[in-house]
């Protein structure tokens, strides 16, 4: 489908933020999946990428993003699960710093080719095992989760901002429907709400 058809999309699904809608419009989104596939970039769904992963469906990307605005300012964002590079891409667009962290070296790599090609100099791809976060630049505004997990990793929980840091998680097992939680914390106490039933292939923890 064309672009504009994809954002009156994501307009009918309660996508409001105008500057969510404006990046998803404006990130080029046939740049980061499989190119048998380009014709299908701006269609609203995930796509399967290479490893056996997938580039999530434009409305999920938008609805993540979209969740981080709960907090008042945010400026500071981590992703885990890379991937290829989309979501990640909309983050730069919005966000002053993007951290973005994947486990398998290939994907890493691909997507940090794509977006040094796009002049994204403010977004930081770090390969490695994202259920221990990334410490180094803890604390942050915003934490996205790209891949479902049935218990929250401790680390991230305790790397978001403590004053009104938000993250946005999927939460269940593979083979099952999962629940977008949106988690706000304010020092020891955290808030959790569900966005809506999602499907991600799972977050795996390194075996070391
Ligand atoms: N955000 C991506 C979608 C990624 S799919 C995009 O916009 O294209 C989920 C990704 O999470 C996969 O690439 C998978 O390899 C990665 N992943 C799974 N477990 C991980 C972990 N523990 N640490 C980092 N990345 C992980």
């Amino acid at each position: 489908m064309p672009v504009n058809h994809l954002i009156t999309e994501l307009k009918l699904n309660g996508i409001t933020h105008p500057g969510v809608l404006d990046a998803m419009a404006h990130v080029p989104r046939e740049k980061f999946v499989l190119s048998k596939l380009k014709t299908r970039a701006y269609d609203n769904v995930a796509l399967p990428i290479e490893k056996e992963q997938t580039i999530s469906q434009p409305y999920i990307v938008a609805l993540m993003t979209q969740a981080l605005f709960v907090h008042p300012h945010p400026q500071k964002i981590l992703e885990v699960g890379t991937g290829s590079g989309y979501q990640a891409a909309i983050l730069g667009t919005l966000f002053q710093e993007v951290w973005t962290i994947e486990r398998i070296e290939k994907l890493h790599q691909k997507a940090q080719k794509v977006l040094n090609e796009l002049g994204y100099d403010n977004i930081h791809c770090v390969l490695g095992d994202g259920t221990k976060g990334f410490t180094e630049q803890a604390p942050y505004d915003g934490i996205i989760v790209t891949a479902a997990t049935s218990t929250i990793p401790a680390p991230l929980l305790e790397q978001l901002n403590p004053n009104g840091g938000v993250m946005v998680i999927p939460v269940g097992s593979m083979h099952q429907v999962q629940k977008l939680t949106l988690i706000k914390r304010y020092h020891h106490h955290y808030e959790k709400s569900i966005l809506e039933l999602v499907s991600f292939v799972p977050l795996i923890p390194d075996s070391n």
